[in-house]
């Protein structure tokens, strides 16, 4: 490996940056602060035909047992936002790794409906963009789609912006802006103060807390809804609540999480999740397809 004067760390347990508490190693390990160090490390990677993967809030994803070769970039301090009223919108350019929960803040500063469907997503905006993450419920707005302008995208050295319209947006999914590293990303919504805001927020939560198992590690939804179908509803009727391998359980309190008991292994998650599919499909017909990303050897 060539020398650099970046803090690359090697053989990180990624474990701990993942909301699921599972993962192995990663043999090189860099948490960028600026662009400069961004695209620094980039280069490192290339320079050293290591592959690149990026893990921001860790909270929709599985990594192997065996961990990540290459190098691994955590965003966990890629963090800002600019805040800006103009033309009648707050305008809010947001780099990639700043937490929802930031977001949600200033959403809720400004009194404005976003503030709603943030309420309980966790992970960054980043993950937010490339996972089109939402909610299910009927809101205006629901998913990011909604709110996003333009992102920046690093490509090798070359920065790469994208409006909404240029990317290809669906379920839990975005495309087109790929290959790359997202950086940047534009945010607007119309500045139509909702006084009930703060009051709607709470109660989202409240309804989280009651609905789903929050005080175990999972990943959230581990499928997406099926056409015609609602992925919980479907697990739970074909008896699999509770069902365990490992320390990996369908949760017993919402069937679409999978949450880890205390020493549960990617490996014991894979064999449950297709448990779940095999089980669902033989007594329901509907195949699922996961949701959260697979990462790693
Ligand atoms: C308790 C719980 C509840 C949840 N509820 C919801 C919910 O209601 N709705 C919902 O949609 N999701 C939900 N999720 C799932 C998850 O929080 C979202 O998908 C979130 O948007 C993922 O963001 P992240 O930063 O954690 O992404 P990560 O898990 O770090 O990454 C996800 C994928 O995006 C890639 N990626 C991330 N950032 C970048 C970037 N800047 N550039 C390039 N690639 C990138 C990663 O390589 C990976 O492939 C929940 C999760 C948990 C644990």
């Amino acid at each position: 490996m060539r020398e650099t004067s970046l803090d690359i760390k090697q053989n990180i347990l990624l474990a701990q940056y993942t909301s699921w508490n599972i993962g192995g190693p990663a043999d090189y390990f860099f948490q960028p602060k600026s662009l400069i160090e961004m695209k620094a490390c980039i280069q490192w990677a290339a320079d050293n035909r290591a592959a690149l993967t990026v893990l921001s809030g860790g909270s929709n994803c599985l990594i192997s047992d065996k961990g990540v070769r290459g190098l691994v970039v955590n965003l966990n301090k890629f963090t800002g936002t600019i805040v800006e009223e103009h033309d009648g919108r707050l305008q809010i350019a947001a780099i990639a790794g700043t937490p929802k929960s930031e977001l949600l803040k200033i959403f809720l500063k400004y009194k404005l409906a976003p503030a709603l469907f943030l309420a309980g997503i966790p992970g960054d905006v980043g993950g937010g963009v490339v996972m089109n993450a939402g909610v299910s419920e009927q809101m205006e707005p629901r998913e990011f789609v909604e709110i996003v302008d333009w992102i920046r995208v690093l490509r090798g050295q070359n920065v790469h912006t994208y409006t909404r319209d240029d990317l290809k947006w669906s379920y839990r999914h975005c495309e087109g802006w790929q290959p790359g590293v997202i950086i940047e990303v534009g945010i607007s919504w119309p500045l139509t103060p909702d006084d009930q805001i703060l009051l709607k927020v709470r109660e989202a939560n409240t309804t989280r807390l009651k609905k789903q198992p929050l005080d175990k590690p999972s990943c959230g939804s581990v499928f997406v809804n099926p056409e015609g179908g609602k992925a919980g509803q479907l697990i739970e009727s074909s008896g699999l609540k509770g069902t365990r391998f490992g320390d990996a359980q369908v949760s017993e309190k919402h069937a679409n999480f999978i949450v880890n008991l205390g020493k549960a292994t990617a490996s014991d998650t894979k064999r449950l999740i297709q448990h779940v599919q095999d089980t669902v499909k033989s007594k329901t017909g509907f195949q699922l397809k996961t949701e959260v990303v697979f990462l790693g050897e």
